[in-house]
């Protein structure tokens, strides 16, 4: 059969990225000293990882909670205590390390699955993917059947290109299409709007504008969440807050490996010295970054002892950042119209809004808030502000008239409490930044990066690379010191037709 052929051509969907050698010890007998820089998922993985093999373990982190990116934290409004988040998260089937990890703390209980991946592209139409094939390219040849390609699409010649994102392998992918923008390649393909819309729903999720966002990067994410495995696009959530649900979780596995936790402590100072780095004074054998690019590249900036690993330096001081993004969450005393909407729904932007989630359908504590105060809890996302848009008071305005154009019952509705983020940490996956990515291992001995802005040549994105990288990150230290690695996976590294 068809599948059994392209389950066998891509290794059935499965790729290891390291050897457990179980002759090799597992737990480390000379307690060596490491400091994880940043508390995000990246740091927790790092940390967590080497904390269970008897390392002693220093996790800093700037702000008063752990998640970075996935934190969760309270704040007051009108004599209510609220909870707010760096935004929705989906996570997905492929995602095999992060969601391993899940299980292994037990927090996996609280994922639950999305009904559809909609995108709203008119005011009153929709767009789900819930019934596509889940088989490479069968889903593809699936999607002809909502207009997304036709017979001509498959004859025309200016549609060649398509195939090379069949074709996915690193270093040909990327020496060809690192320099393209998607807006490039959907000009030179004379890409229908329909197909365009998917694509940028793929681009808006690296917040990159399509002038912008690289096009080798948006191949690789088409075959990692789409053409490299059967697990389809829909994906899981967590039933509840990130406190509740993942992050207490991380906490009580680092208390009981004897891992120290530093909130709300930046590190300011970072010095590497003959025998061991300095940060915030203290000495270390080992030091894993952590931190987002901003931070990266402000905490490089001041380092010390790096002058000789020019290279690893100007690649961390020089790393790039999205243009701005937006997160508003709004408490409010209506809800909307259409009860079969999942949580989470695209739109195709009118000029800032991305998404919108129905908070009060999917996290507990926002479903406590809606049944006692009968209302919605609605989040609204702008993955890419436009450039005029700056002001915090005319971005709030434009998002909630693009609300009320895909929600037009919501008009007129009470906002009885708000929480606006609008930032700029989040990594750019622009043209023409693959060569200059930095790795895991540096060329600084004893020194490591992790982050979902970390180049690795293997097919994780997002929370799943920041996952997997301080996981190698980890594994690297324990090959160091003589110890068995873990096992880690991800989808195969090569397309169907490479
Ligand atoms: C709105 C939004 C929606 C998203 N949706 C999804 C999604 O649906 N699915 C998905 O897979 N991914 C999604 N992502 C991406 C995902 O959140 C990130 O890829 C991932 O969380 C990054 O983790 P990280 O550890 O690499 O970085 P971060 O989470 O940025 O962690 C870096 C940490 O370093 C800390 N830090 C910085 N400087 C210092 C310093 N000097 N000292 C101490 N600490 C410091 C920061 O405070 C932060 O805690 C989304 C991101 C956003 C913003």
């Amino acid at each position: 059969m068809l599948q059994d052929l392209i389950r066998k051509k891509l290794h059935h969907y499965r790729q290891p990225l390291s050897y457990s050698d179980p002759a090799l010890p597992y737990t480390a007998t000379a307690r060596k000293r490491v400091a994880v820089i940043g508390a995000g998922i990246a740091g927790i993985s790092t940390a967590c990882n080497l904390a269970e093999r008897g390392f002693e373990v220093h996790l800093y982190e700037k702000e008063h909670f752990l998640g970075g990116k996935v934190g969760s934290w309270q704040f007051e409004s009108h004599g209510e205590t609220l909870r707010a988040e760096h935004g929705f998260h989906g996570f997905f089937r492929q995602y095999f390390n992060l969601r391993s990890f899940l299980k292994k703390l037990g927090a996996d209980k609280h994922l639950i699955p999305i009904d559809d991946y909609i995108v709203l592209f008119d005011k009153d139409k929709k767009q789900g993917f819930k019934d596509l094939s889940r088989v490479p390219v069968m889903n593809i040849l699936d999607m002809r059947r909502y207009g997304v390609f036709s017979w001509q699409t498959f004859v025309s010649p200016f549609s060649m290109p398509m195939i090379d994102l069949l074709r996915f392998d690193f270093k040909k992918t990327y020496k060809k299409y690192d320099k393209v923008s998607f807006a490039d390649f959907a000009r030179r393909t004379r890409m229908n709007d329909r197909m365009k819309l998917i694509f940028s729903s793929f681009s808006r999720a690296f917040f990159a504008e399509p002038e912008d966002m690289s096009m080798a990067e948006l191949i690789k994410s088409f075959h990692f969440y789409f053409l490299s495995n059967e697990e389809g696009l829909l994906y899981d959530v967590l039933d509840d807050d990130f406190q509740h649900s993942f992050l207490s979780y991380c906490e009580a596995f680092l208390q009981k490996h004897q891992a120290s936790i530093h909130l709300n402590t930046p590190v300011t100072s970072l010095a590497k010295t003959v025998t061991s780095f300095e940060v915030n004074g203290e000495a270390y054998d080992y030091c894993v970054l952590c931190t987002d690019v901003k931070h990266t590249k402000r905490l490089m900036q001041s380092a010390q002892g790096f002058e000789s690993y020019g290279t690893t330096l100007s690649a961390l001081t020089s790393l790039k950042q999205t243009s701005r993004y937006a997160v508003l969450r709004l408490w409010t005393d209506r809800y909307e119209a259409d009860p079969s909407l999942p949580f989470f729904i695209f739109t195709d932007r009118l000029r800032c809004l991305d998404s919108v989630t129905l908070y009060h359908k999917m996290e507990k504590e926002s479903a406590q808030w809606s049944r006692e105060h009968q209302g919605g809890i609605f989040e609204l996302h702008s993955y890419a502000l436009p450039d005029d848009l700056r002001d915090d008071a005319e971005i709030r305005r434009q998002l909630l008239d693009e609300l009320y154009h895909y929600f037009p019952e919501l008009r007129g509705m009470t906002i009885r409490h708000e929480y606006m983020q609008h930032r700029d940490d989040f990594p750019a996956f622009h043209t023409g930044q693959y060569a200059t990515r930095p790795e895991v291992v540096t060329a600084v001995p004893g020194f490591y990066l992790a982050g979902d802005w970390v180049r690795m040549d293997n097919c994780t994105m997002l929370m799943e690379a920041a996952y997997t990288s301080g996981a190698l990150a980890a594994n690297h230290i324990m090959r160091q010191e003589g110890l068995r690695e873990n096992e880690l996976i991800s989808v195969p590294t090569k397309g169907l037709l490479a």
